[in-house]
């Protein structure tokens, strides 16, 4: 994994500016547009920033929204969810465990059983096969 904390400066320069905005101005790609979207194939997907693992292709489904969706990530302790109260509506937004990138959000609208859909940016993420 690679080492945290890095300076502004030396993120801007190791990442693509859509990764900055995403993971660090809380931006949004915009919808149906990401890489991982509708890859079906085995693996893990690690935090883009700081390859800390987030999710795996086993929780991930087709929710329709145009994001990479999933019912959990692969363990509790590996995201962090924070209240948003951005846009005059409140919101969880997911975070990265281990280096606080900006993730997405989650929300109560998921499949059974947990009922839980993560809403993640593909741009935020990066796939390893497994
Ligand atoms: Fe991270």
């Amino acid at each position: 994994m690679k080492k945290i904390p890095e300076s502004e400066e030396e993120l801007k320069k190791r990442l693509t500016p859509e990764q900055y905005e995403v993971c660090f101005l809380k931006g949004t790609e915009s919808p149906f547009t990401g890489k991982y979207l509708y890859n079906k194939e085995k693996g893990i997907y690690e935090c883009v920033v700081c390859g800390n693992e987030l999710f795996s292709s086993e929780d991930k489904f087709e929710s329709g929204t145009g994001w990479p969706s999933f019912t959990k990530a692969i363990k509790e302790k590996n995201v962090k969810l924070r209240d948003d109260f951005s846009h005059g509506i409140h919101r969880i937004e997911v975070v990265c465990g281990r280096c606080n990138a900006h993730l997405g959000h989650v929300f109560d609208d998921g499949p059974k059983p947990n009922g839980k859909r993560y809403c993640i940016n593909s741009v935020a993420l990066n796939f390893k096969r497994i």
